[in-house]
């Protein structure tokens, strides 16, 4: 095993102006790649402190990742700091230093500006790290059996110094010490996290060798990410992980393919060549932008109506004055008439409808806020369903969106 230890350096991390986004990023790359995070530590920008921060990572890392602080202004120290700690002196690397010159050239400055030459130390015998989406380089150093990899703090360039320059010396320092976990990923929706975790523990076998299971809950679904760990051989992991994945085959009514129900959605849209449009009122938009989100959306997505006047409903999609007047337009039979008139303004094959109230405001006793019904006409079919979704303005907009597109990918697959 290879473990890593991560150092981000930066007082805007520690007073909190800065979210760590960093730390996840280097999390999510190196445990792909075999090398998982094990600690991390943040420091501010201050020499001592980050010194002191990689002689702990060194302590129990196999390989130290530190990123901030590589930048040409006198709050960066990272550079300096591990130089003396590692007791290797920092010197000028002309390569470096006409790389540096050139992209300022390029970038339209008549010479590289004094402060920025700091950029082009490098401690002895490092290995410089090119960085396409800056002017820094990374640095990395061996030391005593362990590396220390140092990094840019700009998200940008981190992401592209790790799926670059950072892959290629982890895979050639660790070589077959790396042991990437596999990883399988269930996507679902319309139950909730609970409901879902009852069911999944009842059918899961009891005893589940290597693999863990977690539940990851967002505004749109739960996932279930089972894990089996690279100490594990991948064949026999592959064949633990089907074994849970077919357990579940139950539970297949919930799952959607892809990362986003749309994506799932669209492929059914496709593959039988049918069309789509939608009237929302509650989501004022939502459902279109998501739908529009997805390239080659224009196949399928012929349009739709924001609805949020009772008069708009109306005249735009024909939904009855005298149905509004007697059941208003957080109902049933107005959700209906939407997506029956979405389907007919726009000559598509299914509509959606969506009414509700997103809040914080306008509920009663018998229409709480969270209210939402949505409906689907598909061919001569109208299916509805009316939830109370929980949450502030965004999670109720979020999750009724959701839902409604749910009701169409389940309509359109289930039995007609
Ligand atoms: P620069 O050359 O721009 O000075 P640097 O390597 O010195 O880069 P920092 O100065 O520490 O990096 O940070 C540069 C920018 O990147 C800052 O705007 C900072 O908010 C952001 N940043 C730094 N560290 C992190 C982190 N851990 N997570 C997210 N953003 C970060
Ligand atoms: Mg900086």
């Amino acid at each position: 095993m290879v473990r890593t230890v991560v150092v981000t350096v930066g007082d805007e991390l520690l007073l909190g102006d800065t979210i760590d986004s960093n730390a996840a990023r280097i999390g999510r790359a190196l445990g792909e790649l075999g090398a998982p995070v094990l600690r991390r530590e943040t420091v501010g920008d201050e020499k001592a402190a980050i010194a002191g921060a990689v002689e702990r990572a060194l302590a129990d890392g196999d390989l130290v990742v530190v990123t901030g602080g590589l930048g040409p202004t006198p709050d960066d120290l990272t550079r300096e700091a591990v130089a003396d700690l590692l007791g290797r002196p920092l010197r000028r690397d002309a390569t470096v230093e006409e790389a540096l010159r050139a992209r300022y050239r390029s970038a339209g400055y008549k010479d590289l500006p004094e402060t920025n030459l700091r950029q082009a130390m490098v401690p002895e015998g490092a290995t410089v790290l090119p960085n396409e989406r800056g002017t820094a380089p990374g640095l990395a150093l061996e030391h005593e059996g362990s590396w220390v990899v140092l990094l840019q703090g700009v998200p940008r360039e981190l992401e592209g110094m790790l799926a670059g320059p950072v892959r290629e010396l982890v895979q050639r320092a660790f070589g077959d010490r790396l042991r990437a976990p596999l990883h399988r990923r269930l996507h679902t929706t319309g139950i909730a996290e609970s409901k879902l975790a009852e069911r999944v523990e009842a059918l899961l076998p009891a005893h589940r060798g290597p693999v863990r299971l977690a539940y990851l809950p967002s505004l749109r679904g739960v996932d279930l990410r089972f894990t089996v760990g690279g100490e594990t051989d991948p064949a026999e992991a592959r064949a633990w992980l089907d074994r849970m994945e077919s357990a579940l085959t139950e539970l297949e009514g919930y799952f959607y393919a892809g990362d986003d129900l749309v994506e799932a959605l669209a492929r059914t849209l496709d593959e039988s060549g049918r069309t789509l449009a939608v009237a929302e009122s509650c989501t004022g938009g939502l459902i279109a932008k998501r739908l529009t989100d997805r390239p080659g959306s224009s196949r399928w997505f012929l349009g739709g109506v924001v609805a949020y006047a009772d008069r708009a409903k109306v005249d735009q999609l024909g939904v009855p004055p005298d149905v509004l007047a007697r059941v208003g337009a957080v109902s049933e039979e107005v959700a209906r008439a939407m997506a029956d008139g979405a389907r007919r303004a726009f000559g598509a094959f299914a509509g959606i409808g969506i009414t509700g109230i997103a809040g914080p405001t306008g509920g009663t006793t018998e229409k709480p806020v969270g209210t939402v019904w949505y409906a689907v006409s598909v061919g001569d079919r109208v299916e509805a369903e009316k939830r109370v979704f929980m949450g502030d303005r965004e999670a109720v907009r979020e999750r009724s969106a959701q839902a409604a597109l749910n009701l169409l990918y389940r309509t359109l697959r289930g039995p007609t």
